[in-house]
């Protein structure tokens, strides 16, 4: 690929973690004139430009080199790093961002006991993250079949398709529309800073660099 002299960060086009991004970025003393429904925002005052897309494609692109940092979920960053997980794609966390806070975490119905993980033997369980939740099922040795679901999780036991859900909880107001409730949690998440494992060696590490340090200032500030 054709080295790059601006950096590309990658972030959710429409989301939750959309307003919070930008104004993070801002307030680095990052702008961008492009509006926000196009996929590419040029940055106006630093090298610095902004792609798009949606959420789960940010760690493929930065697997790739399509772009060198982007903003995610903790949840989407390691689902990506455990399926793929085959060094090609070695992605680092560099930074927790502090927003964007949640939890995966397993849910039952209201009525079913659940005092250890043990429980869930045999049992289906309807998520979007099957390779976070098939390790999780790993380590506590526990024998479960997993259906994987791209959306509507929650409803997955109403349906019949499935026992339980693993799935993003952050009031809970969600599960208790659906007659479920917490049981344990797999991982607690928030928006990251997502990279490669090493910094580039060209200028955009140079630029990296800067951005961390007034990143590290914003964040300092804030808490
Ligand atoms: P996209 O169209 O980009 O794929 P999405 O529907 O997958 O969007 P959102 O619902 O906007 O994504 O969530 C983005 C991220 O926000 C999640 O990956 C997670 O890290 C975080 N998040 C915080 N709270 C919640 C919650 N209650 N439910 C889902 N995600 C949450
Ligand atoms: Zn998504």
């Amino acid at each position: 690929m054709k080295p790059r002299d601006r950096l590309r960060i990658a972030m959710q086009k429409s989301g939750r973690l959309t307003e919070p991004a930008l104004d993070l970025l801002n307030r680095c003393g990052l702008t961008f004139r492009q509006s926000r429904d196009k996929l590419f925002c040029f940055g106006e005052g630093e090298p610095v430009d902004l792609l798009l897309v949606r959420d789960d494609d940010i760690p493929g692109l930065i697997a790739q080199g399509v772009c060198d940092l982007g903003i995610v979920g903790r949840n989407v960053l390691s689902e990506f790093k455990g399926v793929t997980g085959d060094g090609a794609a070695a992605l680092a966390e560099w930074r927790p961002l502090g927003f964007g806070r949640c939890r995966l975490s397993i849910a039952v119905p209201q009525d079913m006991e659940y005092h250890t993980p043990q429980d869930l033997a045999g049992l289906r369980i309807a998520t979007s993250y099957p390779g976070l939740l098939n390790q999780w099922l790993r380590e506590k040795a526990v024998n479960a079949s997993v259906v994987t679901l791209a959306g509507s999780v929650e409803i997955a036991p109403k349906l019949g398709t499935a026992d339980l859900i693993c799935d993003l909880v952050q009031s809970g107001g969600t599960l208790v529309a659906n007659q479920l409730r917490e049981a344990d949690v797999l991982l607690q998440s928030e928006a990251v800073l997502a990279g490669p494992d090493a910094l580039p060696t060209d200028e955009r590490g140079d630029m990296i660099d800067l951005l961390l340090k007034r990143l590290d200032g914003v964040i300092q500030v804030r808490e």
